[in-house]
């Protein structure tokens, strides 16, 4: 996680994960152009992999250009250029997070390059969902343009950071619902653990926010202890922590264990 210190790789085999899955994402502040890209795709495919194993844990990753820095276009379509060199890395799951932040027509236009992009070269996909009011439209036409490519199975797409009013669309759809977990804001460990008991679909699987923000690796496994304090069965907690992601990424040949 490049946005971590080894303290956190630690923690987490300690409390038991078996694997890190990262997704490119923003950095806080906007690249100055396509060499920021290489050089952040060579960290998360070449040098994070060896960090992480360095405590027993393997480590993927996704890629792209995030929604928030493909609204300029040009440095977007530069990004896309060079990404398939990297798809041939032995940790790389897909394409990832794409998606929407404020649902824009440029954003709109870069997000279905990225589809394509994934459509031609057999990818899963992990989606960005934006936050607060802009979350509903936006998965909406995110599923829309995902939709809008008949190469896509909706199986091999995740559809991330899912709230109670864009669940159930995404789970309808055929979709994977991925929960984020924050210790203070959005997802909360007992707010995810709703949704989960109030779903038909058992798609879903729950990440933590690994950023530069206010955010807790362990997120996961502290969901765990509190589906053990309602009563859920450890298959059941089993299911939803380890063995649901494990049926999704298994999807890819490049997402092994041990
Ligand atoms: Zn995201």
């Amino acid at each position: 996680m490049v946005s971590r210190v080894t303290d956190d790789y630690e923690a987490m085999v300690t409390a038991g994960c078996e694997a890190v899955c990262e997704p490119a994402f923003w950095a806080g502040f906007d690249r100055s152009g396509v060499q920021g890209f290489y050089d952040y795709f060579s960290q998360l495919t070449d040098y994070e992999p060896k960090r992480a194993a360095k405590f027993s844990l393997p480590h993927f990753s996704w890629l792209c250009i995030n929604s928030k820095e493909s609204e300029d276009t040009m440095l977007a379509e530069e990004v896309l250029s060079i990404i398939p060199y990297f798809l041939e890395r032995p940790n790389v799951l897909g394409i990832g997070e794409i998606g929407l932040n404020k649902n824009t027509r440029n954003e709109l236009k870069i997000l279905e390059k990225h589809i394509e992009l994934a459509a031609k070269h057999d990818q899963l996909i992990l989606v960005h969902t934006p936050h607060l009011e802009d979350k509903l439209k936006g998965t909406r036409l995110i599923l829309d343009a995902i939709r809008n490519d008949p190469r896509i199975k909706p199986e091999r797409v995740i559809i991330d950071h899912v709230e109670e009013h864009t669940v159930e669309m995404v789970l309808e759809g055929g979709f994977w619902a991925g929960i984020t977990l924050y210790p203070e804001s959005k997802a909360t460990p007992a707010r995810a653990i709703d949704m989960v008991e109030n779903c038909k679909a058992h798609n879903i699987w729950l990440n933590c926010a690994c950023d530069w923000g206010i955010s807790k690796p362990l997120a996961v496994p502290h969901t765990a202890i509190e589906m053990r304090r309602r009563g859920h069965s450890p298959e059941a907690i089993d299911q939803l922590i380890y063995g649901n992601p494990l049926k999704f990424l298994s999807q890819t040949p490049r997402f092994k264990l041990g």
